[in-house]
């Protein structure tokens, strides 16, 4: 089953809740002054005048755009799991084309693309729009897909303790495309299999058939 976000948030019966640790931070904030000085240094680093018209809010700005770009840092995508539904629906549930954008932590640049969320509930069903929260939150810290691939899977795992997990993500990365090797419209492609999609290369089969269906 795939399919828009919102509408289908409570598709399936009544909410239960949990509780439950969590390994994440959820305090803390991104401290403004600090990354304005930095840029301020940049600035100055690579010969320009911060002080010039055209740069004088540079460092404020900055700043602020940080805060919203690494703002993942400060929350725990766990919670957006917490809220399942009991559910007997034992087909697989996927939310296919989740847009995100996330920085690459080797160089500070941006990467963007799409994530494809796909699992086999074990009674445990969530809201499909929570399932881009959780890519949200993820994706807003310093990150390397091969990783933010594996975190998403794994919180499935651990939250909703699904017979099987697949994730999927599709990504260009700026640090590819403007500098380096310079190759723009390359492709990265990360998966994350768990469980039955994991250990059964027929469900696996399935259950890539169903990502990328008639696109290929
Ligand atoms: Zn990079």
């Amino acid at each position: 089953m795939s399919g828009s976000l919102d509408p289908l948030d409570s598709a399936f019966g009544s909410p239960s809740a949990e509780t439950d640790e969590s390994s994440y931070p959820t305090s803390g904030s991104v401290d403004l002054a600090r990354i304005e000085k930095a840029v301020r240094e940049i600035l100055l680093a690579v010969g320009e005048n911060p002080d010039r018209e055209g740069l004088s809010e540079t460092p404020a700005r900055v700043a602020r755009m940080y805060a919203e770009l690494f703002r993942g840092l400060h929350e725990d995508p766990r919670r957006h799991l917490k809220k399942f539904f009991a559910e007997k629906y034992d087909e697989v549930v996927l939310v296919r084309d989740i847009s995100f954008n996330s920085m690459c932590e080797h160089h500070m640049m941006p990467f963007m693309g799409k994530a494809h969320i796909g699992y086999l509930p074990d009674g445990r069903v969530v809201g499909l729009s929570k399932l881009a929260r959780v890519v949200e939150v993820v994706a807003r810290r310093p990150q390397v897909q091969e990783r933010m691939t594996e975190t998403i899977a794994d919180l499935l795992v651990d939250e909703l303790r699904a017979k099987g997990v697949a994730v999927v993500v599709e990504a260009v990365h700026t640090c590819m495309t403007v500098r380096g090797v310079r190759k723009p419209g390359s492709v990265c492609v990360t998966s994350a299999m768990k469980g039955i999609f994991r250990s059964s290369p027929s469900s696996r089969a399935e259950i890539m058939t169903l990502i990328y269906g008639d696109r290929r």
